[in-house]
């Protein structure tokens, strides 16, 4: 074998599965058909739950030092400032990332290909995937190398992370269910003054659609994106200067256009691999599927989809998990999927809709109706759980059981553990628990109940959180309604395998056995 993992595609996706899968010790290979990294933006927000993820990876410094937080979003209509929407702190006590963050697709591509390099693993650019057949034990890629021959290679396992025309999707014969929208849209990096309030995004919406402003970096950098006017669809030579007229007319301000330094159109669809999975290949990001733009969550899912998988193959590669722990993949990635296609739809309809009613509803009613939700502390929890993805749960998947016992409102398996400040040991400061759990491993957290001892099931992969009785731990537990007792056993991505009362060694004996087909290293 060459090797255990062949990743197809160094975007974001294939650069966050090469990581983990880097960190966690698993022997991989990455190729891109380009002659290097994308240069475009594309993608500009990170939620929050990426962020949490770079954290782990030891990058988030470095990307929240390159990106603006997005403090608030401004709208516009009919020439006016319509809505303020906070977002500085919308997510307080949810994420220690409590906001959106701009950051461009090429950063974030950045700075995980060098995090890749400092972990000795560099991309094999100029390198095709051509073909895919599968045997029981492997997969057998044919390569076209950067000269133009061909080279077969074999893997344990592939990763499609190839973008929308997913090649490993074609040659899987997985269908890619779904549709164009109707609309073109256009993107922008310009030099641009008017009066967008700085630093912040800047929303302005007319009749027919809307036009947004993300903040950039560098003075009166802004990216704006928008729907192109239909006379000027279809044309093969368009530029910004033929867009700005009708930018200029819609936002019905003054703004000034002094440079551009990207101009791009495109089409979007809103599709869906049929499965994510074909034997030993799967399908991560944009090849399983995509969305419109709406709420920035096309980049995210895919570092995401990837961050899902990591943990798993390196289980069953290393030996220690029985290989159905994979089917999990799709089984709580498709649902994810699903929802936001449905919920991206449903907003870009109502953005983009031609009808009177509908212009009406998004010039007149929508800004207000958002910023006064947004004043109500439920809608903000509500809005952020949604958007910044720290809501994505598996309640369903074969991964998660809540034992009977635990009471109504407590967290339950499939949940992402809340973030916390706990304090770990009673002598010191509280904590933040996302910094003390390991993701390279499961974890145990004991509340309220003696430590136990030994869990030979899991020994080296085990890390176990006792939380000390203390006033500032039961105040912290009470806002997350944690109670006690309680115990939660947490997979390495964060979210609760198993969830229950009085610890029950037994029951974590059979879950770990039964539900991660864990493995001890002898047998
Ligand atoms: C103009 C534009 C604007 C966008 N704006 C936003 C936005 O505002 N917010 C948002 O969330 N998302 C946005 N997106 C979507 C976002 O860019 C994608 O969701 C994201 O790039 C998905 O990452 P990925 O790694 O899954 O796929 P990609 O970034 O598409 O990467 C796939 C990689 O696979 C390589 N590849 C393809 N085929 C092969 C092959 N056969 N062999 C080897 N390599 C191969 C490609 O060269 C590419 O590098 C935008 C997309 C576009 C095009």
């Amino acid at each position: 074998m060459d090797t255990d993992v062949l990743i197809i595609g160094a975007g974001p996706t294939g650069l966050m599965l090469a990581n983990q899968l880097a960190r966690r010790g698993v022997r991989a290979l990455i190729v891109d058909r380009h002659a290097g990294p994308a240069r475009e933006t594309r993608a500009l927000g990170v939620q929050a739950r990426t962020l949490e993820i770079y954290a782990r990876l030891g990058v988030v410094d470095q990307a929240l030092e390159l990106g603006k937080r997005a403090t608030g979003a401004n709208l516009w209509a009919q020439a006016r400032r319509t809505a303020r929407i906070p977002l500085g702190d919308i997510g307080r006590d949810i994420s220690p990332y409590p906001y959106l963050l701009i950051l461009g697709q090429d950063d974030n591509e950045r700075l995980l290909g060098e995090a890749l390099r400092h972990r000795g693993m560099a991309v094999r650019w100029n390198t095709e995937l051509v073909g895919l057949a599968q045997a029981t034990d492997r997969v057998q890629a044919t390569l076209r190398q950067p000269d133009g021959t061909q080279r077969e290679l074999s893997a344990a396992w592939l990763a499609g992370c190839d973008g929308a025309r997913s090649a490993v999707r074609e040659l899987s014969g997985i269908p890619f269910e779904g549709a164009p929208y109707e609309h073109i849209f256009f993107v922008a990096d310009t030099q641009v003054t008017g009066p967008m309030v700085p630093g912040e995004l800047n929303v302005y919406l007319w009749r027919e659609g809307f036009h947004l402003f993300f903040p950039m970096r560098g003075a009166d950098h802004w990216r704006v994106v928008g729907i192109l006017p239909e006379a000027l669809r279809g044309r093969d030579d368009l530029a910004f200067e033929d867009v700005v007229p009708a930018v200029r007319r819609e936002a019905g301000v003054a703004l000034d256009f002094k440079a551009c330094a990207w101009f791009s159109t495109y089409r979007i669809h809103h599709r869906r691999a049929r499965r994510f999975r074909d034997r030993r290949a799967f399908l991560l990001g944009d090849a399983a599927h995509i969305h419109s733009p709406v709420g920035a969550q096309g980049m995210n899912t895919g570092l995401q989809d990837a961050y899902n998988l990591a943990w798993k193959l390196a289980l069953v590669i290393a030996g220690r998990a029985d290989a159905r722990l994979l089917d999990s993949y799709e089984d709580e990635r498709i649902p994810v999927a699903t929802r936001l296609l449905d919920t991206t739809d449903r907003a870009f309809a109502l953005i983009v809709s031609d009808a009177w009613l509908a212009g009406l509803l998004r010039t007149r009613v929508l800004a207000r109706v958002a910023a006064a939700a947004m004043k109500l502390a439920p809608a903000r929890r509500f809005a952020f759980r949604t958007i910044s993805q720290t809501g994505i749960r598996y309640p369903q998947s074969a991964l998660s059981e809540t034992l009977a016992g635990l009471g109504g409102g407590a967290p339950r398996a499939g949940d992402r553990f809340p973030w916390l400040k706990l304090k770990l040991r009673a002598d010191r400061a509280p904590e933040d628990l996302f910094d003390a759990l390991d993701d390279t491993r499961f974890s145990l957290i004991v509340v309220g109940q003696p430590t136990p001892t030994a869990l030979p099931e899991l020994d080296d992969l085990l890390r176990v959180l006792a939380v000390p009785d203390d006033p500032a731990n039961d105040r912290a537990l009470a806002r997350a309604d944690i109670p006690r007792p309680s115990f939660y056993l947490l997979r390495p991505d964060g979210h609760i395998g198993l969830a229950g009362a009085r610890y029950d060694a037994a029951a974590v004996g059979r879950y770990v056995a039964a539900r991660i087909g864990l493995r001890t290293p002898a047998d």
